[in-house]
């Protein structure tokens, strides 16, 4: 399981959602990156659902759904299924990139 984020190849800065250009440096030669897991810094609880913050290394910081019984400092698996179960995961959703950009 993955998430796919902006890398720019200018400054190795890692952005999500995705930019049109490079915040850090202004860079445009932004690509595609699939990131596996996080680490879990913040909680926040609206009844059952649960919004984490989760730090990617070196980045980005990413905000997601959990899923399952995570603490932060817990490392968990990025996805962007929605139907992911059975393990704890951290939802987020699926990056928008021009079709000619995915490939
Ligand atoms: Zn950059």
């Amino acid at each position: 399981m993955s998430v796919l984020v902006q890398n720019c190849r200018t400054c190795g800065g890692r952005w999500f959602p995705a930019r049109l250009m490079c915040p850090r440096c202004g860079g445009a030669d932004l690509v595609p990156v699939s990131v596996e897991r996080g680490v879990v810094e913040q909680l926040t609880h609206l009844g059952d659902v649960v919004i984490a913050s989760v730090a990617c290394d070196p980045e980005p910081l990413l905000v997601a759904r959990l899923h399952g019984a995570v603490e932060p400092g817990d490392v968990v698996e990025l996805t962007d299924d929605p139907g992911a179960s059975g393990r704890p995961v951290a939802f987020v959703p699926p990056i928008s990139l021009p079709r000619e950009e995915m490939s």
